[in-house]
């Protein structure tokens, strides 16, 4: 039996929540001496990205990935959230067993699991071990999600029709049809399975959030202090990927084209790891970036009429995705602009000195890591729950800028270029500059050997000790 004590993590399908949860299991690892197991359910061949980010595990990081589940039942191009939710259910039984012959063979006494995944609470119960949750999101939708339960009980119209934008604790309002995706259709599956995942959310022993005090200190404390009583809160964050937690194998000739760009002068865009576009609206976006004559690095994606985040278990295009820009466009803005296909590395773009701004798609990750890096944000919400943190964003921290959309549903190439201008060399882009500045020196204090984050992972590596030796 090995002597190290042992923790089995199991993150759901998607790169968003891989990639932080890895991350803070190289922290239990590195600072507080745990051998971490993650547990990886499937659904289909891995990703090349995911790939390149287990490849690059340390060797106190074990990964094991589970038999792929049988979706075939499912309708085609359909919602990726269905796929993930049943991704994870359908899993159980290969969960049970790895859990069980690590119990069996190691030391191991606790499981941190994704949101997607309380089913597997009910294995954790069973085989002794504490259960904890890492949401990889903000306290926004964390609260969110713990009031669902009551809001479904209280509320009998679609919240998309509620005449009042929803208040929660310490939270910015937030208009119904802002809320995530999940809950916009209440007869919907998507929303039904959601609603008994978060009803469960209260049967973990902790629930830490990837964010920080100085960034959402009343949106914590209100979940803190919930009347109720929710799991003990750990806000951890940010935890982010840096340059070497991944084995990069694409877009890394994006890097050298930076190095020969001006300091803070390129605009970063890239819709996460799923992110679609409809194919008018890439052209809109490459004409936009054409006229603003601003210096930019677009990760093109194959673009989807009907899904906006139709690459999310795949993060790949098919098809050539160049093949979809506007005719000519790639020669015209040789010397303003780059396209690199489908993937980037992010960590690296971020934290080079010639990237002076990010249009993103608001997912929780490339918030913390622009943010980590300083760069000022131009939002731009595609599907899942980043509606609500571009509302956080824009409103409530005052770090991006946002393109309004015409009565058609299309950001223009006019406000594009607008708006693109306004961040990199406008007034307002020094406004939204200097405040996303203090945030990175506030998210450097809260990582800091005395911050906040630091001291409630150290509180929570206790307790996973403790629960080792029956003392939680
Ligand atoms: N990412 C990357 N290169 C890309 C696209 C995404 O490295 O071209 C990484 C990004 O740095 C982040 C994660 O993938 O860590 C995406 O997570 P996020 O929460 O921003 O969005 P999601 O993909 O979950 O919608």
């Amino acid at each position: 039996m090995e002597h190290k004590p042992h923790i089995a993590m199991l993150p759901s399908p998607g790169m968003g929540h891989l990639i932080p949860l890895v991350e803070l299991a190289k922290t239990l690892a590195f600072r507080h001496g745990y051998h971490v197991t993650c547990i990886i359910p499937t659904s289909g061949s891995p990703s090349k990205a995911m790939k390149g980010v287990l490849q690059a595990l340390p060797t106190t990081i074990d990964h094991i990935f589970l038999p792929p589940v049988n979706l075939n039942d499912l309708p085609a191009g359909g919602q990726p959230g269905i796929q993930v939710f049943l991704t994870m259910t359908r899993s159980l039984p290969s969960i049970h067993d790895v859990l069980k012959s690590l119990v069996e063979t190691s030391r191991l006494t606790a499981i941190i699991l994704d949101h997607t995944a309380t089913d597997a609470l009910d294995v954790a119960k069973e085989l002794n071990l504490s259960p904890y949750i890492f949401f990889t999101s903000s306290a926004l939708a964390l609260s969110l999600l713990l009031h669902l339960p009551e809001l479904d009980e209280t509320v009998s119209c679609e919240y998309r029709d509620l005449p009042e934008p929803l208040k929660l604790p310490g939270c910015v309002a937030i208009d119904g049809g802002d809320l995530m995706d999940h809950v916009q259709d209440r007869k919907s599956e998507l929303y039904k399975l959601f609603l008994c995942h978060t009803k469960r959310l209260r049967l973990a022993e902790g629930i830490m959030v990837n964010t920080f005090m100085e960034l959402q200190g009343r949106a914590i404390k209100g979940l803190e202090e919930e009347e109720g009583g929710n799991p003990t809160i750990y806000p951890i964050g940010p935890i982010i990927q840096t340059a070497s937690s991944t084995k990069q194998v694409d877009g890394l000739q994006c890097l050298s084209w930076l190095d020969d760009q001006p300091s803070g002068s390129v605009l970063f865009v890239c819709f996460g790891s799923g992110g679609t576009l409809s194919h008018s609206q890439l052209n809109e976006l490459a004409l936009g970036l054409e006229l603003s004559g601003q210096k930019f690095l677009l990760v093109a994606r194959s673009p989807n009429n009907e899904l906006a985040n139709a690459a999310y278990l795949s993060d790949q295009s098919h098809d050539n995705p160049l093949a979809f820009l506007p005719e000519g466009f790639e020669d015209r803005t040789k010397g303003q602009g780059l396209v690199v296909p489908s993937w980037a590395p992010q960590a690296e773009v971020l934290s080079h000195g010639s990237t002076g701004g990010f249009l993103t798609h608001c997912g929780w990750n490339s918030i913390l890591e622009s943010i980590v890096h300083g760069v000022p944000l131009i939002a731009w919400p595609l599907y899942s729950e980043q509606r609500m943190n571009a509302v956080l964003l824009v409103e409530d921290l005052k770090v991006a800028l946002r393109p309004k959309a015409n009565k058609k549903g299309l950001v223009s190439r006019e406000e594009i270029a607008k708006v693109v201008k306004g961040l990199m060399v406008g007034e307002e882009g020094k406004r939204v500059g200097s405040r996303v500045k203090g945030l990175k020196m506030a998210a450097e204090k809260a990582s800091s050997a005395e911050g906040s984050s630091t001291k409630a992972i150290s509180e929570l590596a206790f307790k996973l000790q403790a629960s080792k030796t029956g003392q939680s």
